[in-house]
């Protein structure tokens, strides 16, 4: 039995006069998901062969339409490996599961899935991931099976069952128990991933990266985020799983830690005090291990910074922040903390009103304060613009806001600062995408265009603000706050400026 993974190619938006990249390019970075599912498939059915395919792994540009962007015109290109390797691959092929993660990848995922059946009509198809999860009607037409769940979560009958008799759309019927899962890195050279693949790190960040998720799902249901709506209830490894899992990255080679996870601190989210603690242990005894074990590691996906402020006491919790963004050593032996991602989200205080994730911009303050104080080298922090009810004070509120938080971090001369500003983008699956849909504030079609759901580009008609003005305001507000120079690179390189001091 030849079960073949795939991961499509990635995707580049590209403003036809300037050049310049209007989307991030991410290809070079470890695929968690794609490593989980193909572990399980493997443990579960032994005496099948699985292989990968990261269709992003290359260098091949191909162009593939362009859109009229108000009075622009973007070009869509697919970026990765040309389809020679896939052709090769489906050959000998049974059974072919595509990822679909990233609504902007959809005619990317399409495309593979129509050349592998091209190649080999006897391939069996199937698809999922957290696009599909949230439109398996959508893609019900391509494949033989649509999977809408965690494939991990499957027995080995079940497993069977899906692969040889499944048609149309197939629930899970529960989550997976983060405590089954099993580390492996089968069929996956390491030694590729020589960098988080979003811009230059400090000489110390040694190689390789791998990803690590030691929880999914998340306690809160921001409207915007996919994670509550898609993944369901918080789960989360125990600490017994976690050591595992670090013990067997240490032993093969692994030596920067990408945390993927949607949500590390909902173990800190609580009703008492007692709770929060417990919570609050639980983390520490993470870090301890990441630290004991010579890793550095980065927070990729985020932290949800309002937990690090302790309700009960009504101040900064320092001990915990301070312990996942430290970082100590020398120069050839560094270990801890080198990057955070710090979602601010929103920062006029309207706006801020409506996320039960955050404190208020004086709390944020204090708490990001703590965080400068560990040196952390590099933080990137996301802010989004543009929901339908965004005006010209709002705008002019968070930029303000934005610099006062880059300046924070800058002004001790040890923490470098990009303040990403994202356009509101509403994601299938989610409270927003539901009511702006239903208000018709949705000015493309995501059937038409997914290219355009990739959080630098509006699609949203405000009551003040049309999408392509909402776009250019971005593009603006980033070039102020982070300076000419940084928002250049960004757009020539879809990557993060990191200058001389690092
Ligand atoms: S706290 Fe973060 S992960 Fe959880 S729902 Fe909100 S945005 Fe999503």
């Amino acid at each position: 039995m030849n079960i073949l993974l795939v991961e499509s190619n990635g995707i580049k938006v590209e403003d036809v006069n300037s050049g310049e990249n209007v989307g991030p390019i991410r290809l070079f970075h470890p695929k968690g998901n794609l490593l989980a599912i193909t572990s399980h498939l493997q443990h579960v059915l032994p005496e099948a062969k699985v292989r990968t395919l990261d269709m992003k792994d290359g260098e091949d540009t191909k162009s593939f339409k362009t859109i009229k962007y108000g009075d622009r015109k973007l070009q869509i290109s697919f970026l990765g490996k040309t389809l020679r390797p896939l052709e090769e691959e489906v050959k000998d092929t049974d059974f072919l599961f595509v990822t679909s993660n990233f609504t902007c990848e959809t005619n990317s995922v399409l495309r593979v899935l129509d050349h592998a059946k091209k190649t080999n009509s006897r391939l069996r198809t199937f698809i999922g991931g957290s696009d599909v999860m949230a439109r398996p009607d959508f893609y019900k037409d391509y494949v033989d099976g649509v999977f809408v769940g965690e494939i991990e979560s499957l027995s080995e009958e079940e497993l069977r069952s899906f692969l040889f008799n499944s048609k149309g759309i197939i629930y899970a019927k529960d989550n997976v128990n983060m405590n089954s899962l099993k580390p492996d890195f089968i069929g996956l050279d390491i030694s590729r991933f020589k960098e988080s693949d979003e811009g230059p790190l400090p000489k110390w960040v040694r190689s390789p990266f791998l990803s690590l998720e030691t929880s999914r799902g998340c306690k809160r249901a921001c409207n915007f985020c996919t994670t509550a709506y898609l993944k369901g209830r918080y789960r989360y490894m125990n600490l017994e799983t976690i050591n595992k899992f670090l013990d067997f990255y240490k032993q093969r080679g692994v030596k920067s830690i990408l945390m993927i996870e949607d949500n590390l601190l909902s173990r800190v989210q609580a009703q008492t005090e007692a709770e929060r603690e417990e919570g609050v242990i639980e983390v520490l005894a993470i870090i301890d291990l990441l630290k004991k074990k010579g890793f550095v590691w980065e927070w990729a996906n985020g932290l949800e910074i309002g937990l690090l402020w302790n309700p009960f006491k009504n101040e900064v919790d320092v001990r915990l922040t301070e312990a996942l963004y430290s970082h100590y050593g020398s120069d050839e032996m560094m270990v801890g903390c080198v990057r955070g991602y710090t979602p601010l989200e929103k920062l006029y205080q309207n706006f801020m009103n409506k996320f039960k994730k955050l404190v208020s911009f004086d709390k944020e303050k204090e708490i990001l304060k703590v965080i400068a104080s560990t040196n952390v080298p590099l933080i990137h922090c996301g802010v989004i613009i543009g929901t339908p009810d965004e005006t010209e004070d709002s705008i002019k509120i968070t930029e303000e806001r934005a610099t006062e938080v880059k300046e924070l971090f800058e002004s001790s001369g040890q923490t470098q600062t990009y303040i990403n500003v994202f356009a509101s983008i509403p994601l299938p699956g989610t409270p927003d995408y539901n009511n702006f849909s239903k208000k018709g504030a949705l000015r493309y079609s995501i059937t038409d265009s997914p290219e355009l759901w990739t959080f630098t580009t509006s699609v949203i008609q405000g009551r003040v603000f049309s999408p392509e003005n909402m776009t250019r305001i971005r593009v603006e507000l980033s070039d102020r706050i982070n300076g000419p120079e940084a928002a250049k690179y960004w757009r020539k390189s879809g990557k993060y400026f990191t200058d001389s001091m690092h």
